[in-house]
């Protein structure tokens, strides 16, 4: 195991892609689990403050240290086994997504969830649930985890399956691998029924895995992982659709979201009609962006869609049909269609939807002002004047900002690029306006990228005292000298 002590070589894990930064004065480096369990036990009986790192793009501040060491997994990073009759991959948590992606692909295979940062570690998507632009059809990581391996706080080692332990008259009992027994007292608490990234996940009957799924690297640190995969679909058609008036693109978004979610089944082969996988939306502002990268994008417009659906060789013709058609109703840019259906288109599409992101990513970093970007989603029946709302009072500020939106899930992300102090202190506002207006229409406060360090408060606002006391309490029970993950989710 490597130990690094030198405050160079430290420098690089003091922050995540949010830019925030803290503190710290050691970070081990194990090569195994049983370095891992070994770095983690000399945490614990040290009473040494210790988080997590996997890759570093997290966007929460949930890897950035507050003082204390750093456990970094960049070296856990193999495929332990791919399982083709199973369709289970059994993998290390540092190995990055991009690799785990590459090697299913190449055996037929895809990943469903679809996160658009594949340098980010599989750990770390684990520890916040992360999803993307399939998640759509197919739910987020949540859906695939079929088992974990997990250190615990205190250095004992358990392995949690899917449907092995679940809550029984709110308590959770699970046992580690020495049969020590953990029982921890579960509430219910009212998680909207939307895609979500905040907090605990806390339901009455719950498996144990869905409560170390998005637990941000406080709970245990998870050492290898299960994840199930699907073979890739026969065909897929992915199209880009510019739009010339945002009402228009709004109620298309509502209408393939609704028919989609009837017509997808996870046999795609038995469906000739409407049903996108993937539903992506794109504003004025993040076209413009991106027109300097892709001056093919037609002048003059009001938004984007990108859409993705499964097909075979026998409905493709069908299917691309009543695309058109139905797309015809909505924009006047019908001319400027983008198709792809090879390969290589798809990358150049996967290119054009990872650019946005990359680019505000870079810019934040270069003014050196922390990311102001939201992560909220709200039930589908709000996505439209949600969406109307934040733009309104981001045309309002004066400030530059792109808007875009997993709509297919009406999760939005308006990205504020601040170029002052002064504008830094309005966005923060504007964020706490769009997170109020969040809360009033029964959504979620972070949908994908978590809670970490910098949305405490608005988790307290949104689950209220009693809740976060119950969150509290399940991490005093496998942690209670609070020392792994200090500073994420709740104080
Ligand atoms: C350009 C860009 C695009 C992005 N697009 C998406 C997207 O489409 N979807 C999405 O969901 N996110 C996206 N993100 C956010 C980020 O990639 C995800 O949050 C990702 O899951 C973080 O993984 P990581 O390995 O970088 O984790 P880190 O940032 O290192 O850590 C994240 C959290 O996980 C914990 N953790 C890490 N490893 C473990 C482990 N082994 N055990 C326990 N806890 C652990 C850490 O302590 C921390 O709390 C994007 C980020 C960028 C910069």
């Amino acid at each position: 195991m490597i130990i690094k002590t030198d405050p160079d070589t430290i420098q690089n894990y003091l922050s995540d892609a949010s830019n925030y930064r803290g503190d710290s004065d050691k970070v081990y480096i194990p090569d195994n689990s049983s370095e891992l369990q070994k770095a983690v036990s000399e945490c614990y009986f040290s009473k040494t403050p210790y988080t997590i790192s996997g890759a570093g793009t997290g966007l929460a501040g949930g890897r950035v240290p507050k003082n204390g060491a750093i456990i970094s997994t960049e070296n856990l990073n193999h495929i332990v086994q791919i399982d083709e009759n199973t369709r289970l991959a059994k993998v290390q948590p540092g190995l990055f997504l991009s690799e785990l992606e590459a090697e299913l692909n190449h055996k037929g295979y895809f990943f469903p969830p679809n996160p658009t940062e594949k340098n980010s570690s599989i750990g770390g998507n684990i520890a916040v649930n992360a999803s993307g632009s399939r998640t759509f059809k197919y739910g987020a990581y949540r859906n695939f985890v079929k088992s974990l391996n997990i250190i615990l706080p205190n250095g004992d080692e358990t392995l949690i399956s899917r449907g092995k332990y679940n809550v029984k008259n709110k308590m959770l009992k699970f046992y580690s691998l020495r049969k020590i027994s953990y029982n921890i007292p579960i509430y219910d608490i009212n998680m909207p029924d939307i895609k979500n990234a905040s907090g605990y996940f806390m339901k009455n009957g719950m498996d144990a895995i869905d409560l170390f799924i998005g637990n941000e690297g406080t709970l245990g640190v998870i050492s290898e992982a299960e994840l199930e995969f699907l073979p890739l679909p026969e065909k897929i058609l992915g199209l880009i659709i510019f739009f010339d008036s945002v009402d228009k693109l709004l109620t298309f978004v509502d209408n393939i979201r609704y028919t989609s979610k009837i017509n997808n089944k996870l046999n795609y082969q038995d469906v000739s009609d409407i049903s996108a996988r993937s539903i992506e939306l794109y504003d004025a502002n993040a076209l413009k962006i991106l027109q300097s990268y892709y001056p093919q994008i037609p002048q003059n417009v009001n938004g984007a869609v990108w859409i993705e659906q499964e097909m075979t060789a026998q409905n493709e013709d069908e299917i691309i049909s009543k695309w058109y058609a139905l797309i015809a109703e909505f924009t006047k840019f019908t001319d400027f269609i983008w198709t792809a259906l090879s390969e290589n288109e798809h990358n150049t599409f996967r290119e054009f939807r990872h650019q946005l992101p990359l680019h505000i990513s870079e810019q934040i970093q270069r003014i050196g002002f922390r990311k102001v970007g939201t992560d909220t989603a709200v039930p589908d029946d709000k996505f439209i004047p949600f969406y109307k709302f934040v733009k309104n009072l981001l045309d309002k500020s004066g400030i530059e900002y792109a808007i875009w939106s997993h709509a297919g899930n009406s999760h939005l992300h308006a990205n504020l690029l601040p170029n002052s102090q002064k504008q830094f202190d309005d966005s923060v506002k504007i964020y706490d306006e769009i997170i109020h207006q969040t809360l009033i229409f029964g959504g979620t406060v972070s949908a994908e990228h978590g809670i970490g360090k910098l949305k405490k408060q608005y988790l307290l606002d949104m689950y209220g005292d009693e809740a976060i006391d119950c969150m509290r309490t399940v991490k005093k029970v496998l942690d209670p000298y609070n020392l792994l993950g200090r500073g994420n989710i709740f104080d």
